[in-house]
């Protein structure tokens, strides 16, 4: 089922998640296993992350160096699938622009959707280390309302060739939005109307990045919707879970951490687990309160603080 059916059809807050597949390497075991612990909440969907192609240098045993380019998490599409036919809950396909072309991106789609699965968020990605090289007869999507239009024109059975008595795809698209700005923007107000391009090529629904002071959000969407937008707005709430991550999630993610939650952190850092599930219970309390159509949990590594956290709702 579509996210957006879910939404409509929900009798109760929904409650979904963002996993991130495993690194390259590593067996599909690892991601059933955070599936697995997920199921039991009945999640009405989850986000499967993709990733880009990064490129590192490795030396030779004859001391020369070599430059090798490898896609550090793949099988996006395969962990969809293996989600939705094996635990029947839905998936979320991210998709990104920067590292595909439009012909690999249209044959993606194509997969997904011979995989039974209804859904994609549609993202622009961040610029790989490496430039890749495009051949003439392939095209790129700059940002990500370029690939919500691509996506788009798949429901009225618009390849990028003409094709004959081609079957429609219908993906229900959602994309991202920042309550604190997205951090290449001039100013949140220039990129809410880039937002808004997003929705009016055809984005379903938003979901934002993480945030930790709930005021940000209420803020965000009051602008979104003077700015005209009627999606559904989607809060993405992650659980804090060591002191050290007052460093790297402001720098991963362009984000504020709000005073409170700083200072408590720092008085106490051997109980930042205890206090990084607190807020996150009390940010899910407020978002409820405000009427929200859904939380959107990112995982990533820590699933079990999550299902803590979702366990008092349920
Ligand atoms: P866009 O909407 O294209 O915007 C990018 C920037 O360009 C913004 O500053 C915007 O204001 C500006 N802009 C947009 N359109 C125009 C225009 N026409 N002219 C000028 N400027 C414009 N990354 C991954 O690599 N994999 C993932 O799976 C992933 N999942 C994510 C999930 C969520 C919910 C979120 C919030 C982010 C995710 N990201 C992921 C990160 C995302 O790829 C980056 O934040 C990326 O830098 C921007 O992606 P976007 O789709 O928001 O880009």
């Amino acid at each position: 089922m579509k996210v957006i059916e879910h939404i409509e059809k929900a009798q109760a807050p929904l409650f979904s998640y963002e996993i991130v597949p495993p690194p390259r390497g590593r067996s599909i075991k690892d991601i059933i296993e955070v599936v697995e612990a997920l199921a039991p909440l009945n999640p009405p969907w989850i986000d499967v992350t993709s990733h880009s192609s990064t490129s590192y240098f490795q030396e030779r045993i004859d001391g020369t160096i070599q430059k090798k380019t490898l896609k550090k998490r793949p099988g996006t599409l395969g962990i969809c699938g293996v989600i939705q036919n094996r635990f029947k809950i839905d998936t979320v396909a991210h998709i990104l622009c920067l590292g595909f072309t439009r012909e690999e991106t249209e044959d993606a789609l194509i997969e997904l959707s011979f995989l039974g699965i209804e859904n994609v968020l549609a993202l622009r990605g961040d610029t790989p280390n490496f430039q890749k090289q495009i051949r003439v007869d392939r095209t790129v999507n700059s940002y990500a309302s370029g690939l919500v239009s691509q996506i788009k024109d798949l429901r009225d059975g618009k390849f990028l060739d003409d094709l004959d008595r081609a079957d429609s795809l219908d993906f229900c698209v959602g994309v991202a939005g920042y309550p604190e700005k997205h951090f290449e923007a001039a100013c949140l107000k220039n990129d809410i109307q880039n937002l808004k391009k997003k929705v009016e090529a055809g984005a379903d629904y938003i979901v934002t990045q993480m945030f930790f002071d709930n005021q940000k959000y209420f803020d965000f969407v009051t602008q979104c919707r003077e700015a005209g937008i009627t999606v559904p707005i989607i809060p993405g709430l992650k659980v804090l879970k060591s002191a050290n991550q007052l460093k790297t999630i402001p720098k991963n993610f362009y984000i504020d951490l709000p005073e409170e939650l700083v200072d408590g952190l720092l008085e106490s850092p051997q109980h930042a687990a205890e206090i990084g599930m607190n807020w996150c219970r009390k940010q899910v309390e407020g978002l409820l309160n405000f009427g929200v159509p859904a939380v959107h949990f990112y995982v990533l590594n820590d699933v079990h603080s999550i299902v803590k956290v979702v366990k008092g709702f349920k």
